[in-house]
C-alpha cells in the first residue's frame, strides 16, 4: 500500500455539487447505503476490510500460476430491469435500457471506444474486468422474459438523501419485488428526486454484505434489498433528461461497481462529502490515493501526494464521481475485488465460462488465429493443428447475443467468415472445438 505525505488540494468543485440548501450532490448514495447498512451490521466495515486483503492476497499468490495457464473465467449476469413509474416520462422506453445494458458491457469488458482517453501512465493497470452482462430471459416462474418488468406506481417519488429509501423494493411499497437476488442482478429504475432537495441522488447500489463467514452480521447477501436503484433520467445513452455529465451511462457502471463489492477510489471518509487526508484508502493499490470525488475532466488533479512514485488522481476511474466524458477504466485489482465477489459471496448469480486469455496464447494443442481485426466485410479463421477435430466460430453482439447461426471451420486454411450483415462495431468471437475443450475468445471490431 501506498504512503502519503499531505494533501495538497482540497479544493472542490463546490459551484457543481453543493446546493442553496447546503445540501450536497450525490450522485451516489454510497455513504447512505453504508450507514443503513451499519445500523444492523456495525462491523461492516471491518468484515470488508478483512475480505479485501484475502482477495487481494489470494490474487498474487496465484498469479504465477495464471501466467502458465493462461486460461481465465468469464462471468455472466443476468439481469432485469424493474421500472416502475409514476407518468408516461418516467417510463423509460426499452431503447434506453438495451442501449444501458450494452454500454455495462463495454465498459466491463473495456470496448468502449474511449479507452483511448486513458493516460498512458494508466494503462498498464486498465482491465478488461471479464464481466459481463445479458438480459434475463427466463423468469423466477421458468417463463421467456424480455427481461424488463413495468409497474406503474402511486408513488411519485423515491428519493431521500437524509435516510436511505428502499421502497421501490416493494411490491406492498408501491414498487416491484425484486427476482431472486442470488439469481438475477435487480435494477430498479424509478424517480429518485428528493422531495426537498431535487434532483440530488442519481443511484445507489448494496455491496455483498452478510457473508456466512462474517462476524456480527444480520443481512444475508442475497436480502431482498441486493441489488442496483438508478434514477430513470440517467439510465441508457443520450438520455435526453440526463444532465450533461451524466449522458453515456455511467453511473449504472459506478453502481454495478458498488454491487460488486468495489468501493470510491477516494476511500471515502468521514469529512464533509466523505473528504479525507488522504489516509484513507480505497482498499485498492492499483488506484493512486485521491482525498475527494472529482467534479471536473481536471487531468491536473493530485489531491494527494504518494511518497514513492506519486500519481495524479485517477479520474478515469468509474468509481470517481467525475463527468462520464472522463471515465474509461477500471482496474486489474478492482477487477479482483469483483471476480471474487462472484465466486464467494454472489455466487449463484453468473454463469462463468473458461477461455484461453488471448489468440497469442499458443499453449494449447491447436494454433488458432484470426485475422485481421479490425475488419470489414470479412476476417479469417486459421486452426492448425486440429488433429481431426471439428473447430466452430460463433460472433456475439455486445448485448451478449449470437449474431448468427455457429459457422463450422474447416481447419488447415485460412478459413473465411462473411461479416457483410453485421453493423459497424465491437463484437466477441469464439472459436472452439468439440466439447469446449480448446477455445478462443477475443474482442473484435468491424470498420
Ligand atoms: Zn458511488
Amino acid at each position: 500500500m501506498k504512503s502519503t505525505i499531505k494533501i495538497i488540494s482540497t479544493v472542490f468543485l463546490a459551484g457543481v455539487f453543493s446546493l442553496s440548501q447546503g445540501q450536497n450532490l450525490q450522485p451516489c448514495g454510497h455513504d447512505l447505503v453504508i450507514k443503513k447498512i451499519e445500523e444492523n451490521n456495525p462491523a461492516y466495515r471491518t468484515n470488508r476490510d478483512i475480505w479485501y486483503n484475502t482477495a487481494l492476497q489470494l490474487f498474487d499468490k496465484n498469479s504465477a500460476q495464471r501466467r502458465i495457464n493462461r486460461d481465465t473465467l468469464f462471468y455472466t449476469i443476468p439481469v432485469v430491469f424493474h421500472v416502475i413509474y409514476n407518468n408516461a416520462q418516467e417510463n423509460l422506453a426499452d431503447p434506453y435500457i438495451i442501449s444501458q445494458l450494452a454500454t455495462l458491457n463495454a465498459c466491463f469488458r473495456r470496448l468502449n471506444s474511449d479507452t483511448t482517453k486513458t493516460r498512458s501512465r494508466f494503462m498498464p493497470v486498465a482491465s478488461d474486468t471479464r464481466i459481463q452482462f445479458v438480459l434475463a430471459s427466463t423468469d423466477p416462474s421458468g417463463n421467456p422474459t424480455n427481461g424488463i418488468t413495468r409497474t406503474q406506481t402511486s408513488v411519485t417519488e423515491w428519493g431521500n438523501i437524509q435516510q436511505l429509501n428502499d421502497n421501490m423494493k416493494f411490491t406492498s411499497k408501491g414498487g416491484q419485488d425484486g427476482w431472486d437476488p442470488s439469481k438475477y442482478m435487480n435494477i430498479w429504475i424509478c424517480d429518485l428526486r428528493d422531495p426537498t432537495y431535487g434532483e440530488v441522488l442519481y443511484g445507489f447500489a448494496y455491496p455483498p454484505d452478510g457473508a456466512p463467514n462474517w462476524q456480527n452480521s444480520t443481512q444475508p447477501v442475497n436480502s431482498p434489498f441486493s441489488g442496483v436503484v438508478l434514477h430513470y433520467k440517467i439510465v441508457g445513452i443520450n438520455n435526453p433528461l440526463a444532465n450533461s455529465n451524466y449522458k453515456q451511462g455511467k453511473t449504472a457502471v459506478h453502481e454495478v461497481g458498488h454491487y460488486l463489492g468495489l468501493r470510491h477510489i477516494w476511500g471515502d471518509g468521514t469529512g464533509q462529502s466523505g473528504f479525507n487526508n488522504c489516509a484513507q484508502s480505497d482498499g485498492i493499490d492499483d488506484t493512486p490515493f485521491s482525498s475527494s470525488p472529482t467534479g471536473l475532466c481536471d487531468t491536473m488533479k493530485n489531491s494527494c501526494i504518494e511518497q514513492a512514485n506519486d500519481q495524479p488522481d485517477m479520474i478515469e476511474n468509474y468509481m470517481d464521481y467525475s463527468p462520464n466524458t472522463c471515465q474509461n477504466m477500471y482496474t486489474r485489482k478492482q477487477s479482483v475485488i469483483m471476480q471474487y465477489v462472484l465466486n464467494r459471496f454472489r455466487t449463484d448469480l453468473s454463469t462463468r465460462t473458461i477461455a484461453i486469455d488471448t489468440v497469442s496464447d499458443k499453449e494449447g494443442p491447436a494454433a488458432i488465429t484470426m485475422f485481421p481485426n479490425p475488419f470489414r466485410n470479412s476476417f479469417n479463421i486459421s486452426v492448425l493443428n486440429a488433429k481431426g477435430s471439428k473447430f466452430y466460430c460463433d460472433i456475439y453482439d455486445m448485448l451478449g447475443r449470437k449474431t448468427k447461426k455457429t459457422i463450422e471451420i474447416q481447419t488447415d486454411i485460412d478459413y473465411p467468415v462473411n461479416t457483410e450483415y453485421l453493423a459497424e462495431g465491437f463484437y466477441v468471437v469464439e472459436i472452439f472445438n468439440e466439447g469446449r475443450s480448446e477455445m478462443v475468445r477475443m474482442k473484435i471490431i468491424k470498420q
